[in-house]
């Protein structure tokens, strides 16, 4: 999945999702990209969120929507991304796909701050902004 959230010079937010589709998917699988609130969400009031990883985890706690709500409610970027993938973390540690489940989240709030968060270690992404230019960032992770 290739997730990008981008920001104006007027503070206007558009966000897009694509995705190559899971590996030994079952025919006809809908992963979470396309799913806007799963594998993508935007709020103009508050921010917007973007998602990779399995899709079903995603699609089942609703994961990019549920992140804007954080934002919404005052977290973070940061805090937001980690806040849901610890719930599904939480939701997912004693099920059979556990062993290879990883999610992962970025965000940007309307202040253009941003944050990423994933379930397992390898997970990172990139920003750019005029005053600092293209960053790297390895996400922080849960395990
Ligand atoms: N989220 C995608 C899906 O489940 C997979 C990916 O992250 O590449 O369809």
């Amino acid at each position: 999945t290739i997730s990008m959230i981008a920001m104006d010079e007027e503070g206007r937010l558009s966000a897009a999702c694509t995705t190559s589709g899971a590996a030994w998917k079952i025919h006809g699988r809908v992963g979470d990209s396309p799913i806007i609130g799963s594998g993508l969400f935007l709020d103009s009031d508050v921010g917007a969120a973007a998602a990779t990883g399995l899709g079903e985890a995603i699609i089942r706690t609703s994961g990019s929507a549920m992140v804007v709500e954080l934002m919404r409610q005052g977290r973070s970027p940061q805090e937001a991304c980690k806040e849901i993938v610890e719930r599904i973390y939480e939701k997912h540690r004693n099920q059979p796909e556990f062993d290879y489940l990883q999610v992962g989240f970025i965000a940007m709030n309307k202040y253009g701050e941003t944050g990423g968060y994933c379930l397992r270690k390898g997970f990172n992404y990139a920003t750019f902004d005029k005053e600092n230019g293209n960053k790297l960032t390895d996400a922080e992770f849960k395990i």
